[in-house]
């Protein structure tokens, strides 16, 4: 039996029962669709997020490749996917989970409230979270004038002058959002090429309100109450150059959530869960995962819902 803490908050919840067919941890698509699939296929399904349903795509302003929508803010499909799984019967909570015990066929998790609820099969669906970047500044500074979320924090930086850190589709789709609301805002990325998907890289140069520095990383985040002065070194020539800015927003790409799960399923070296391929089972049989956690080419919504419906499925077969 193995036992860890996962943190977490939430109040209790006394509509739970104390035994589901499945237990998804993470309410983001990954999590979401399986409860769709799992709910619609006969098991009794129980949702744990222990912060807003619909995980990172709650804080994305549009989302344009998720297929039948050409267009949908996040905190809509975020909604529309909650009130699927529930429509089907899942349940959804905010309960925090405290700890985890694996026991033979019963996966047992121990909410914080000291309430202890059994499964047949768990899937963790816990997604990632932006990395930071590590200088001088980024933690004073965070929250004042330091973000890892446009949509959240953007209206602050209204007619102003912001730094984007990053080439990714992260750093140029919030890029593109927060230049409808800021007065320049400049991309710098460490190369000379974007990494973000062709569409958005042809928005982002032909956006007048948006600037490149190239080969370039922030060293040092300055600034008095609020950030005021970005210190770069470009990593071609050893340059260093005072960038003065009234915010700095940081994607530089995702660390997995999966701290807690360490000792207990395999994981690639930087804490992605490895999951077999066909059936999205982790080591520990019985546990499956999905999502942007997982060992994985391509983290977009399409394929964090797809492996959801996998890993469901493949849990009915094996399991039910
Ligand atoms: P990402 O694709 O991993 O890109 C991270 C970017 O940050 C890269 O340009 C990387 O540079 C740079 N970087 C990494 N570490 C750095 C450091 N220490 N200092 C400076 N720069 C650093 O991450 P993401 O943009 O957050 O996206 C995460 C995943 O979500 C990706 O799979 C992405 O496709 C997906 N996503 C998709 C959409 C969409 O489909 N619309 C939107 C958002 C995110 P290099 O290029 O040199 O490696």
């Amino acid at each position: 039996m193995v036992f860890f803490d996962l943190g977490g908050s939430g109040a209790g919840d006394s509509t739970l029962d104390n035994s589901y067919d499945m237990i998804i941890i993470g309410g983001g698509p990954a999590g979401l669709t399986a409860a769709i699939y799992a709910a619609r296929g006969g098991l009794k399904t129980l949702v744990l997020e222990k912060s807003t349903e619909g995980g990172q795509i709650t804080v994305t302003q549009k989302v344009e490749n998720y297929p039948g929508f050409i267009s949908i803010e996040g905190m809509e499909l975020a909604e529309r996917l909650a009130e699927h799984a529930r429509h089907f019967g899942a349940d959804i909570s905010t309960n925090g989970v405290a700890n985890l015990s694996f026991c033979c066929d019963k996966k047992s998790v121990t909410l914080e409230n000291g309430r202890q609820i059994d499964a047949k099969t768990l899937l963790i669906a816990t997604g990632a979270k932006h990395r930071r970047l590590g200088v001088p500044g980024e933690s004073t500074f965070d929250g004042k004038g330091v973000s890892y979320c446009a949509v959240c924090d953007g209206a602050f930086f209204a007619n102003k002058h912001v730094a984007v850190i990053g080439g990714g589709n992260s750093a140029i789709e919030e890029g593109l959002y927060l230049a409808q609301l800021a007065e320049k805002v400049t991309v710098i990325h460490r190369r000379d090429q974007l990494r973000a998907d062709k569409i958005l890289q042809d928005r982002a140069f032909e956006n007048q309100k948006m600037e490149f520095i190239w080969d370039t990383v922030v060293e040092k985040i300055e600034g008095d109450k609020f950030v005021s002065n970005l210190v770069l070194k470009n990593v071609k020539d050893g340059s260093k150059e005072d960038l003065p800015v009234d915010g700095i927003f940081i994607y530089i790409g995702l660390v997995p959530n999966s701290d807690l799960f360490r000792n207990l399923l395999k994981m690639t070296p930087e804490g992605f869960i490895i999951t077999d391929h066909k059936s999205l089972e982790t080591s520990m049989p019985g546990v499956y995962a999905a999502g942007d956690v997982i060992d994985k080419e391509l983290r977009q919504i399409i394929n964090a819902a797809a492996d959801g419906a996998t890993a469901v499925s493949s849990a009915i077969k094996t399991y039910f």
